[in-house]
C-alpha cells in the first residue's frame, strides 16, 4: 500500500474512486481499500475534497 488514508477525516464520498486510472482504490462499506497495484500517480490525492490521502514518501 503506497497511499495512505487518513480514516479519521475521510467522508467515504468515493470520488477518489472513480480518479484512479488502475481501480487500486476500493470502497467497501465504511473502508476504503488500497490495493498493491497503486502506482503513486496521486490523482486520488488530488481530488480528494478532504485531504484525506497521501502518497506515501
Ligand atoms: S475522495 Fe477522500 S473523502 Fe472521498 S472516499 Fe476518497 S479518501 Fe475518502
Ligand atoms: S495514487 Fe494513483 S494509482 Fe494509487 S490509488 Fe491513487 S489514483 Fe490510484
Amino acid at each position: 500500500m503506497v497511499v495512505d488514508v487518513n480514516r479519521y477525516v475521510c467522508g467515504y464520498c468515493g470520488a477518489c474512486v472513480s480518479v484512479c486510472p488502475v481501480d487500486a482504490l476500493e470502497l467497501v462499506e465504511t473502508w476504503l481499500e488500497v490495493h498493491e497495484c497503486c502506482t503513486e500517480c496521486g490523482a486520488c490525492v488530488r481530488v480528494c475534497p478532504v485531504g484525506a490521502l497521501e502518497v506515501r514518501a
